[in-house]
């Protein structure tokens, strides 16, 4: 079955470089995250990242660490 991409059409990064959401460098990181703090289908985005193990980049206005830690925390109270 094919995952649900609907939500990406909403996406507040559509048409921007992925490269901005997969950066290294904490200015471009800030810029990414200003994207999505403006982003309608923050929450779907997340739930995507996680449901296809996606480990890298900013997915749901969080960064890879932030996914990390969030995914910890799940783990330790299931
Ligand atoms: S939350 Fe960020 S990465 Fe996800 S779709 Fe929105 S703008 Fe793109």
């Amino acid at each position: 079955m094919r995952p649900d991409e609907s939500w990406m059409d909403q996406a507040a990064c559509r048409g921007r470089s992925p490269e901005l959401f997969y950066a290294n460098e904490e200015v471009l990181l800030r810029a990414a995250l200003r994207v999505c703090s403006s982003c309608r289908v923050r929450r779907e985005c997340l739930d995507y990242a996680f449901a296809y193990g996606l480990e890298d980049g900013v997915w749901g206005g969080r960064t890879e660490r932030e996914r990390r830690r969030m995914l910890r925390a799940m783990r330790r109270s299931a």
